[in-house]
C-alpha cells in the first residue's frame, strides 16, 4: 500500500476518542495494559520479516542491524513490562513522622493522560515503540507519528496498529511538518519527542503554551577520547568502527569525533585500517555488495556528507569512496582541527574525524567547551581516567571502552542532557516518564488532638509549638 498521510479529520477524531477512552477508565485496569503490551510483543515477533523488509526498503539496513537494536528491544522490552506492571504500579508507602502515620500517605502511579510521541527517521522502530511500551504500562492513552522519510515503516505500523491495538486508545498519525503541528496545536498530557535540536526547540515552544511536560531525545556530537597509553588500540578502533558504521553512522548515539594525544594518532590510523579490514574484507570494503553497509538516508544526505567532505581542511587517510547517491564508505580523517568543517555539527554520517590533542586535559576542556553530548565514550584502562571524566565532564551516558551499547541496558535511564535533551526512557524510566507521583492523603478526625496548635485564636504556646522544627539542631558538620 502506498505511504497515505492521515487526513487532520481523522487526527483529531483520534484524538478526541483517546480523550474519551481515558475518561472512561478503559486503560486503567491493569490486565488491559498487559494485554496491549503483549500484542505490542506480538506485533513484532509476528511481523518481524515483515518490518525488516520495509525498514531494509527505507534505509537498505541488513537484518542484523534491525533484528539488534530494533525489533529484539521491543519484543523483549513489552514482554519484560507487561510482566513488571504489577511491581512497577504498586501504590508506595512512605516512612512519616510517627505522628502523620495514620494519614494513609500513599503515593499513586498516575496516568499522566492523553500523550504524543513523534519519531524520527533514523531508528524508526525502537524510537517510538519503547516510549508506546512505558505510556501503555503507565494507563495514558497514546498517539504516535512515525518520520515521513519511512514510508514503508510508517505506512506499514498504520496497517498493524489496528490489527494488534485497542484502537479507541492507541493510533498512528502519519504525515510530516503539516499534521506535527496539528498534533501540536491540540492539548497533550506529555509529548515525547525524538529528533533534531531545531525541531525539538518548535516542540518545547508548542507544548509552554499548555504547560504541558515534554521530553527531548535530541541529537549531539557524541566525543571518544582515547586514552592510548592505557587501552588495547586495535580493540578500540574495531569497537568505534563498528559503532559507527552501524546505519552508515546515522545514529544519535553515533561515535562522531574522535579526540587522542597528538603522539598515537599515527598508530591510531593504523589500528583503524586494521578495523576496516577485519570488518569488510571484501575487495571493495565496506562498498562491496557482500559488506551489506547500511544506506545514506537520501541523496540530500548524501551531497551534504560529500560536501563536508570536500570542504575538510584534515587528511582523509582510509575510505570516503562513493557509489551512486546513497552510498559512502567509512571515511577516517586525520589533523581535524576544531573550527574544521567536520566539528561544525552532528556529522550522521559514516565520517571519522581525528582530533589530534596534547593529553586528557586538553580532551576534557574541549568536550566541556563545546554543547553537551548525548554520549561521551572513554576507551581506557584507567580508573583514575574514568573519575576524571566523571567528575569534570557532564553527558547524558558515560561509555566506557565500547559504542552503542547503551541502548540495550533497560535497567538504566537514556536520555540527554542540557543541549543533547531532557528526560530519559527504557524499562522502568519509560514508565516513570507516562506517570504522575500522585501523593494521597486521609487525615482521619482521630488526628484532631495534633491539630489544636494550628487553629485561632493563635497563642504563645501555640507559636512555640508550631516553630519547634525551625529551631531543630543543625549539626556542625
Ligand atoms: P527531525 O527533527 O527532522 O524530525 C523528527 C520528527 O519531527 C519527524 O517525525 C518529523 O516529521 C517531525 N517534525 C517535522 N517538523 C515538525 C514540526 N514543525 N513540529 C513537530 N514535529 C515536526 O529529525 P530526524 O531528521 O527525523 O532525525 C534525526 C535527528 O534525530 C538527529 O539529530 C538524531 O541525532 C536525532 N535522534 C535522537 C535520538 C535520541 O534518542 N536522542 C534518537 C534518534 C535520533
Amino acid at each position: 500500500m502506498p505511504f497515505e498521510y492521515t487526513s487532520t479529520e481523522d487526527l483529531r477524531k483520534g484524538y478526541d476518542e483517546l480523550q474519551k477512552t481515558l475518561l472512561e477508565g478503559k486503560t486503567l485496569p491493569l490486565a488491559f495494559r498487559r494485554a496491549q503490551l503483549l500484542r505490542v510483543a506480538r506485533m513484532f515477533q509476528e511481523n518481524n520479516v515483515a518490518l525488516t523488509d520495509a525498514l531494509t526498503a527505507d534505509l537498505g539496513r541488513h537484518k542484523l542491524e534491525i533484528s539488534l537494536p530494533e525489533i529484539g528491544p521491543i519484543v523483549s522490552g513489552a514482554v519484560r513490562a507487561a510482566e513488571s506492571l504489577e511491581e512497577w504500579n504498586k501504590p508506595e508507602k512512605p516512612q512519616v513522622e510517627e505522628w502523620r502515620s495514620s494519614w494513609d500517605t500513599t503515593i499513586y502511579s498516575a496516568p499522566k493522560g492523553v500523550v504524543l510521541i513523534i519519531g524520527p527517521w533514523n531508528y524508526p522502530y525502537v524510537t517510538i515503540m519503547l516510549p508506546l511500551i512505558g505510556a501503555i504500562a503507565a494507563g495514558c492513552t497514546c498517539i504516535v507519528k512515525p518520520s515521513e522519510f519511512n514510508p514503508s515503516c510508517a505506512q506499514l505500523l498504520a496497517e498493524l496498529f489496528p490489527k494488534y491495538l485497542d484502537q479507541t486508545a492507541y493510533r498512528i498519525v502519519n504525515g510530516a511538518g503539516a499534521e506535527a503541528t496539528a498534533l501540536l496545536n491540540l492539548k497533550w498530557d506529555h509529548i515525547f519527542f525524538t529528533g533534531s535540536k531545531a525541531v525539538g526547540g518548535i516542540v518545547a515552544a508548542a507544548a509552554v503554551k499548555n504547560v504541558t511536560p515534554v521530553t527531548l531525545e535530541l541529537g549531539s556530537k557524541s566525543p571518544v577520547f582515547i586514552d592510548a597509553e592505557n587501552t588495547d588500540l586495535e580493540l578500540a578502533a574495531k569497537r568505534i568502527l563498528w559503532g559507527k558504521q552501524q546505519n552508515a553512522g546515522q545514529i544519535c548515539v553515533a561515535p562522531d569525533y574522535i579526540l587522542v594525544p597528538r603522539g598515537h594518532q599515527d598508530a591510531t590510523v593504523e589500528a583503524f585500517k586494521k578495523a576496516y579490514q577485519s570488518l569488510w574484507p571484501h575487495p571493495q570494503g565496506a562498498l562491496d555488495p557482500l559488506s551489506e553497509m547500511g544506506a545514506i538516508l537520501n541523496s540530500t544526505h548524501h551531497a551534504r556528507l560529500m560536501k563536508l567532505l570536500g570542504r575538510t581542511k584534515g587528511t582523509l587517510v582510509h575510505g570516503g569512496n562513493t557509489e551512486g547517491t546513497r552510498r559512502i564508505e567509512p571515511a577516517l580523517v586525520a589533523n581535524v582541527t576544531l573550527d574544521d568543517a567536520l566539528m561544525e555539527s552532528e556529522i550522521f554520517g559514516p565520517i571519522i574525524p581525528i582530533v589530534p590533542v596534547e593529553d586528557v586535559q586538553e580532551a576534557m576542556k574541549i568536550i566541556r567547551e563545546r554543547p553537551v553530548p548525548l554520549v561521551i565514550y572513554v576507551f581506557t584502562n584507567s580508573d583514575h581516567t574514568k573519575d576524571k571524566f566523571l567528575a569534570s565532564t557532564k553527558s547524558g551516558t558515560l561509555v566506557l571502552n565500547d559504542t552503542f551499547v547503551q541502548l540495550g541496558v533497560h535497567e538504566m535511564p537514556f536520555g540527554g542532557q542540557g543541549d543533547s535533551g531532557y528526560g530519559s526512557y527504557l524499562g522502568k524510566f519509560s514508565f516513570d516518564t507516562f506517570v504522575h507521583r500522585r501523593s494521597y492523603i486521609n487525615v482521619p478526625p482521630a488526628a484532631e488532638p495534633f491539630m489544636q496548635h494550628r487553629y485561632p485564636p493563635y497563642t504563645e504556646e501555640a507559636f512555640e509549638a508550631i516553630a519547634a522544627p525551625a529551631n531543630i539542631k543543625i549539626p556542625d558538620q
